[in-house]
């Protein structure tokens, strides 16, 4: 192994960032060093809220719908899920602001989904609703957007070169994925971890179940004329593909449920479970050049606050923050560069907007943590909780290698107060609607229906 280098800059221009960058993290990512599609950091997360309007939010289900875009600001903390919300309840008039709204609590219900069930979310969380039999790897010719149908093949390749993919785009390559190719959803579930700038455990694990019906009572499954509506005809109008979306609903139902379902061509070998690796052996972390007089206490920036306003960070302006990337974790699971220059834009905004000094690095994250501390002298580690696995983890092995270190740990932002258990979004959004919508619900909402 070799020793991790010292602190990345935090003052890199975004020319300069696929160079510096790559070969800070040579060997913990896929792909070439590129910028991210969209550029990362509550400037820019900031900027994107407030140019979005959100008129004709009402056609969301439509490829052509005018959706936020925000998923990847709010996924790494750069805009928080309050100013979120009060910004559609400014803009947005009833039933577009409601849907809206019942929208962002999906993200919220997810989060509260993972707290809950911790690891357990990256394990079918039922049984199928249907005799499944998923191979686990994702088939070349998918990842290689080389399937011969015109829709799958653009969504691949938008989700690599986007980050992004709209919700309907996401619901549709997931069901071709699990049901018509007969992959696992966890498969899945990788290869939009990978791409996806706004990808998470919660939201994408459990979206992937929900498709799956191991999250849901029922798969998820579309035909060619969903998908020909709500993309607006964009492959279908010219497509000379054997469509396998083509029938009925109660047709494809029979096709795909009843009996085994279809391989189109073998998988390659792989899968397996990546968050379950066990972490790499790390070198004990190159030493640390405090910028900064010694501090009572430091702060642990990850990925889940990367702005000024994380409750950790607001609470101790003075003091010194880290933030790591995580050496053995993206050793061990594929992550395309693009995410990672996205995080970096949002510590480097963090960096720019303190005046306390802030350090990034590549290595163990708790020992990291532990000799950071010790090297600005530091008792207390401060924090923003999330409700990741790798949290507790990592905060164990801080506790191990720094026993004195007392930690403290701020809750992160929510958009509601609701603490019980949760099962299905219907019966958490009936308990939060109240709350969340400030209110009654305009007479047109939507009661139920397409997530
Ligand atoms: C298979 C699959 C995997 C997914 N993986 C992720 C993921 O890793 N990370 C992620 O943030 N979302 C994920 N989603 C949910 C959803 O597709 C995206 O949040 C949404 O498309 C982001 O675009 P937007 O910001 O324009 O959404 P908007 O429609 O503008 O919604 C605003 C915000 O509400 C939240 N939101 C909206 N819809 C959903 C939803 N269905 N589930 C959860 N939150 C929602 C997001 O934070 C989003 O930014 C996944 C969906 C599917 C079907």
């Amino acid at each position: 192994m070799t020793a991790p280098p010292a602190d990345l800059p935090l003052d890199l221009p975004d020319a300069q960032l696929p160079g510096v960058l790559g070969a800070a993290l040579a060997g913990l990512y896929t792909g070439q060093p590129r910028l991210p599609a969209r550029p990362g950091g509550r400037a820019a997360g900031l900027a994107a809220l407030h140019a979005w309007t959100g008129a004709g939010y009402r056609e969301r289900n439509h490829l052509s719908g005018n959706v936020s875009r925000l998923s990847m600001y709010l996924r790494h903390g750069m805009i928080g899920i309050r100013e979120v919300a009060a910004h559609a309840r400014h803009v947005l008039r009833g039933r577009e602001r409601d849907e809206f709204l019942r929208q962002l609590t999906w993200g919220e219900f997810f989060r509260l989904v993972l707290r809950q069930e911790g690891a357990r979310v990256l394990d079918n969380l039922e049984e199928p609703k249907y005799p499944a039999h998923w191979t686990d790897a994702l088939p070349d010719d998918v990842r290689a957007a080389r399937t011969d149908l015109p829709c799958v093949d653009a969504w691949v390749t938008h989700l690599i070169r986007d980050g992004w993919l709209h919700n309907h785009e996401r619901l549709w390559f997931a069901a071709y994925l699990i049901h018509w190719r007969g992959v696992h959803w966890r498969a899945g579930y990788a290869f939009f971890r990978e791409h996806l700038l706004d990808g998470d455990i919660a939201s994408n694990a459990l979206s992937w179940q929900w498709v799956a019906s191991t999250f849901s009572n029922k798969p998820y499954f579309m035909n060619q004329e969903n998908i020909e509506r709500f993309s607006g005809g964009r492959w279908c109008r010219t497509c000379t593909a054997n469509c396998p979306f083509r029938g009925s609903y109660e047709e494809l139902e029979a096709r795909l449920f009843s009996g085994h379902l279809p391989r189109q061509s073998p998988a390659s070998p792989g899968g397996g479970n990546p968050h379950r690796a066990e972490p790499a052996q790390e070198a004990e972390p190159a030493p640390i050049q405090p910028t900064g007089p010694t501090s009572p206490r430091v702060v642990w920036v990850h990925g889940d606050g990367l702005s000024v306003t994380d409750p950790a960070l607001s609470a101790c302006p003075d003091a010194p923050a880290l933030f790591v990337f995580d050496r053995p974790f993206l050793s061990g699971v594929p992550i395309a560069f693009p995410r990672l220059a996205f995080m970096y834009q949002g510590v480097r905004d963090i960096a720019a907007a303190r005046r306390a000094p802030t350090h990034a690095r590549v290595g163990a994250v708790a020992g990291e943590l532990a000799a950071f501390a010790r090297a600005y002298g530091a008792g207390e580690l401060h924090v923003t909780r999330n409700f990741t696995p790798e949290f507790t983890r990592i905060l164990a092995g801080v506790r191990a290698a720094h026993p004195d270190l007392r930690v403290v740990v701020h809750e992160p932002e929510r958009l509601t107060s609701y603490d019980g258990p949760v099962r299905r979004f219907f019966g958490f959004w009936k308990k939060v609607e109240r709350e969340v919508l400030q209110g009654a619900p305009s007479p047109d909402a939507p009661r139920r229906g397409h997530r």
